[in-house]
């Protein structure tokens, strides 16, 4: 049921390819949804409890406008996005009109929902829209202040009510427009809040392989040299590249060559430790930077990787394709810049290149800052 209610509330967020504007698709969604409960408990609650004709007759007035506030999600799904819009903004004015007209007068504070219907219109329309947006901030505020200073009577039956029947469906109306207010703009900051991290995982992931990309990678880099700092733990950098790669795009082609870097991927992490980073941090070229970390297990953990891809080499068409790589280690001196990191590990990582490829070359040079004390 509340997967259905779910699904109902997402209808047409796919027919655009714009994230604001799924968004906007999906509050206006929940907006006719509220729309919808609120006049259904109020109606019910006050048929049930008062037995009133006047009541009754504001229902069945009411009617249309339900099935109108149904109907948006459906025009959402469409692709009429505009006008569901419209048709939540239409629907909800004009009942409240009609239930100030044909009942309640101002007498019952129904007119404060006209203070929501001025605010919410940024939700759900596209700020490309803004002349709409000011448009019903206006003409709300404008019926709210005439409401509330030029006061409209009631129907003569709402004055024959208890004075505390009367202060309750006041107090009920207030208290309901700034609830509604609040469930609409929790709703909307977790759904924004969803997509940021949606983006940022989008801006910090490589596409292709699904490993952090340079980013992230230089990122969490930065957080683990200030640890190291701090804690004088060791930290060291491993950078590898696949070896003769360019020939694989040769000789197989692109396609073969991007399933090949996927593979090496899943080899590296599989054969890293979960506080190691692996990113892909060029076009065949990756780091994994391993906190807590002393040099020796650096090339240890390295050569685990070099092994496990020798292992389990990619199968083209279940012929294995003999890919190496090389792999170039250097402790992180974290007094240092990031960039001194780089290029040790990249020098050890020529040498490996140097000297035949397939291997661990480890940089011991770099300056042991944290091994001498004091
Ligand atoms: P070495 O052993 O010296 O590293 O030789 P190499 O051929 O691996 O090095 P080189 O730098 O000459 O070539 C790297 C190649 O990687 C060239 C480029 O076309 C390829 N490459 C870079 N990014 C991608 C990618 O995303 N997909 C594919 N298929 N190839 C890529
Ligand atoms: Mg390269
Ligand atoms: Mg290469």
């Amino acid at each position: 049921m509340l997967l259905g209610l779910n699904s109902w509330l997402r209808w047409g967020v796919n027919t655009q390819p714009d994230w604001t504007l799924k968004r906007k698709i999906f509050h206006t969604n929940i907006g006719a949804f509220i729309a919808l409960l609120s006049l259904f408990l109020y109606c019910s609650t006050l048929l049930l409890t008062l037995r009133s004709w006047t009541i009754t007759r504001i229902f069945i007035a009411e009617l249309p406008f339900c099935i109108l506030l149904a109907m948006v999600p459906w025009f959402n799904r469409q692709g009429l996005d505009n006008l569901a819009r419209w048709g939540l903004a239409f629907s909800a004015v004009v009942s409240q009109l009609i239930a100030v007209f044909m009942a309640f007068g101002s007498y019952l504070n129904v007119h404060f929902y006209f203070t929501l219907f001025a605010i919410v219109p940024i939700a759900f329309f596209p700020f490309k829209q803004w002349r709409s947006i000011v448009f019903l901030l206006l003409l709300n505020t404008a019926l709210f202040l005439n409401f509330e200073y030029f006061p409209y009577p009631p129907a003569a039956e709402v004055l024959g009510w208890s004075e505390s029947t009367v202060q309750i469906i006041r107090a009920s109306y207030v208290a309901s427009t700034i609830l509604t207010m609040f469930i609409f703009m929790w709703m909307v900051e977790l759904v924004a809040e969803k997509n940021e991290a949606r983006l940022e995982n989008l801006s910090l992931t490589d596409h292709l392989t699904g490993l952090p990309n340079r980013r992230f990678f230089e990122s969490v880099f930065q957080q683990e040299m200030a640890k190291s700092r701090r804690n004088l733990t060791a930290l060291a950098l491993a950078m590898i590249d696949i070896d003769h790669f360019k020939a694989i795009n040769d000789s197989y082609g692109h396609d073969v060559g991007d399933e090949v870097l996927k593979h090496i991927s899943r080899q590296l992490s599989q054969a890293t430790r979960q506080t190691n980073v692996v990113a892909r941090i060029g076009g065949e070229e990756f780091a994994v930077l391993l906190p807590k970390t002393s040099l020796p297990e650096a090339v240890e953990v390295a050569q685990r990787m070099r092994q496990a891809l020798a292992d389990s080499p990619y199968q083209l068409d279940e012929r294995p394709l003999n890919i190496t790589i090389s792999i170039g280690v250097t402790r992180v001196d974290p007094t240092l810049p990031m960039a001194a990191a780089y290029k040790s590990a990249d020098t050890a990582l020529y040498q490996a290149k140097h000297d035949g490829r397939n291997r661990v070359v480890a940089q011991s040079e770099a300056p042991l800052a944290l091994a001498t004390p004091g």
